[in-house]
C-alpha cells in the first residue's frame, strides 16, 4: 500500500490548469499535472483498502491501488504494466474519462479521494516519454479473422484485444481518419490529437488493418463481411442525437452540437475550410443540453469570442454537493459538475424549455423559452416567457441510439426498445 497513514498527512491536490486569457487563445490541452514527484505523494494517500471501492466505480476494473502504490514507491515501468493489464488507452481515460473511481473511493466518504485519474495519465504520460510503449505484435497468428466497425474507443479496443489474441484484423471506419468521437467530438484542449494518432500508430505496427472512408452497409455490405471474416464487431456508436421539434428549427444558424464539433476538430487539425462554416465568433451563442457535449461546444464558443454564450438545461440545478439522501457514497453524484470549459465563461440556466426560434431572413436571431417544474412532468412556470438573442444554437441534447439503416438492418442485429 502507499504510505501508512499517509492520507492522513497529505491532502489531495488537483491537477494545475492554464490560465484562462492564455488557454481561449488556443488548442492546447489545459490540464497541467503534478511533477512526479508531488504525485507519488499523492499515491502515498491510497490506503490499498481491504475492499477497493475504487474498483466498483471504474467500469474497466482497473487495478488502482496497486498501481497508485508503484507510483508512490517509484516503479513507473511495473505501474504502466499494471495499468496496461486492464485498459487498452489510460492516455485516454487519463484525461477524459468523468473518474466514478474517485466517487467511490473510500477517502470520499469523510475525505478527498485519491486523485486516482491524474495519477493514471501520469503513468502512461511518462511510459510514452520513456519508449516504454511500444508496439507489440502477436506472437502468433489463429488463422482466424475479425472486421470490427467503427472506430472510436469501443471499435479500437475490440481491435486491440483480437489482434493480441493473434487474430488478423481489419478495423473499417467511415470517417477519413480513426477515432471515433475521440477524434471527431472531444476537442484537442481535453484530448490532444496527437496522443490519439499515436496510439493509432501503435495499433497499425502491430498489424491491425484501417480502412477509412469505408462507410460499412453502404461501401460494404454485411454479407460481405460474413463472407470474408469470422466474426464481426459492431461498435459503430449512438450516432443518432436527438432533434428540438420546435417552430423555427430549419433557421440557418441551429445546428447539431456534433457538426459544429467536427468542424472545430477539424480547423485544428488544418483541414480545408467547410462549405458551410459553423462559427461562434461574434454571435450570441445557445447551446441547448447542460452535458458534456454541451461543455464541448461551450469550450469552442469561447476560442471563437462570441458575443454572450449561455447553456439550457431542462433538468434543475443540481446539489453543489453529493446529494447523500439521493446518490449516497459509493454510487455517481449527480451534483453540480463545473467544467474547464464553464470556468472559462458563460451562463448557465436551468429548467427551462425552448418554445420557439424565430429569424431574419432565414436566419435564426432569437430564441423563446419558459421556465419548467422538476422532472417528470416538467410543468409549465406561467408567466415566465422570455426572449434571448440566439445567432447560433446548439443542440447538444444526447444521442437516441445506433444508425440501424445499412448494416444493422442489414445484418438482422436484434434491438433493445430503446432502439440499441
Ligand atoms: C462531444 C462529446 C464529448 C464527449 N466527452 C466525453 C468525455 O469527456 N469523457 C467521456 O468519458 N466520454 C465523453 N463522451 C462520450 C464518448 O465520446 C463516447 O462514449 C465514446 O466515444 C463511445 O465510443 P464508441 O467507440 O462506442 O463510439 P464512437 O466514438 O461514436 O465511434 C463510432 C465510430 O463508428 C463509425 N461508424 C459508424 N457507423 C459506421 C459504419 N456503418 N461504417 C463504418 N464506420 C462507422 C463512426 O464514424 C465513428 O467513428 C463524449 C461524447 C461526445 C459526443
Ligand atoms: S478506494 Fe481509494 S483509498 Fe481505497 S484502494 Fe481505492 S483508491 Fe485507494
Amino acid at each position: 500500500m502507499g504510505e501508512l497513514g499517509g492520507f492522513l498527512k497529505i491532502e489531495r491536490h488537483d491537477p494545475k490548469k492554464r490560465p484562462i486569457p492564455q488557454r481561449v487563445e488556443d488548442f492546447k490541452e489545459f490540464v497541467v499535472l503534478l511533477p512526479q514527484a508531488e504525485l507519488q505523494k499523492q499515491g502515498a494517500r491510497c490506503m490499498d483498502c481491504g475492499i477497493p471501492f475504487c474498483h466498483s466505480g471504474c467500469p474497466l476494473g482497473n487495478l488502482i491501488p496497486d498501481w497508485n502504490d508503484l507510483v508512490y514507491r517509484d516503479r513507473w515501468r511495473d505501474a504502466i504494466d499494471a495499468l496496461h493489464a486492464t485498459n487498452n488507452f489510460p492516455e485516454f481515460t487519463g484525461r477524459i474519462c468523468p473518474a466514478p473511481c474517485e466517487a467511490s473511493c473510500v477517502l470520499d466518504i469523510n475525505d478527498d479521494a485519491v486523485t486516482i485519474k491524474q495519477i493514471e495519465q501520469a503513468i502512461i504520460d511518462r511510459a510514452f516519454e520513456e519508449g516504454w510503449v511500444r508496439p507489440e505484435p502477436p506472437a502468433f497468428r489463429t488463422g482466424r479473422t475479425a472486421a470490427v466497425v467503427g472506430s472510436g474507443p469501443a471499435g479500437l479496443a475490440a481491435a486491440a484485444q483480437l489482434n493480441k489474441a493473434g487474430h488478423r484484423v481489419t478495423l473499417f471506419e467511415r470517417n477519413d481518419r480513426i477515432g471515433g468521437l475521440l477524434r471527431y467530438g472531444v476537442p484537442d484542449f481535453k484530448l490532444d490529437k496527437a496522443v490519439v494518432q499515436r496510439r493509432v500508430d501503435i495499433l497499425e505496427a502491430e498489424g491491425i488493418e484501417m480502412r477509412t472512408g469505408v462507410d460499412v452497409g453502404v461501401d460494404v455490405t454485411g454479407d460481405q463481411l460474413r463472407e470474408e471474416f469470422d466474426a464481426i464487431v459492431i461498435a459503430t456508436g449512438s450516432t443518432i442525437p436527438r432533434d428540438l421539434p420546435v417552430p423555427g428549427r430549419e433557421l440557418d444558424g441551429v445546428h447539431f452540437a456534433m457538426d459544429y464539433l467536427e468542424q472545430r476538430n477539424r480547423f485544428v487539425a488544418g483541414d480545408p475550410p467547410p462549405e458551410k462554416p459553423i462559427s461562434a465568433a461574434g454571435k450570441h451563442v445557445v447551446i441547448i443540453g447542460g452535458g458534456d457535449t454541451g461543455a464541448d461546444c461551450l469550450g469552442n464558443s469561447h476560442r471563437e469570442h462570441p458575443a454572450s454564450v449561455t447553456q439550457f438545461e431542462l433538468l434543475p440545478e443540481p446539489a453543489p454537493a453529493r446529494p447523500d439522501d439521493k446518490t449516497p457514497w459509493p454510487q455517481w453524484p449527480l451534483m453540480q459538475r463545473t467544467s474547464g470549459a464553464h470556468e472559462e465563461g458563460g451562463e448557465r440556466v436551468y429548467s427551462v424549455m425552448t418554445t420557439h426560434l424565430s429569424g431574419e431572413d432565414g436566419r435564426a436571431k432569437e430564441l423563446h423559452y419558459h421556465e419548467v417544474g422538476p422532472p417528470p412532468s416538467f410543468e409549465k412556470v406561467e408567466g415566465t416567457e422570455r426572449t434571448i438573442p440566439a445567432e447560433l444554437v446548439l443542440l447538444a441534447m444526447g444521442f437516441l441510439h445506433a444508425q440501424h439503416e445499412g448494416l444493422v438492418e442489414q445484418l438482422g442485429v436484434e434491438l433493445d426498445g430503446r432502439g440499441n
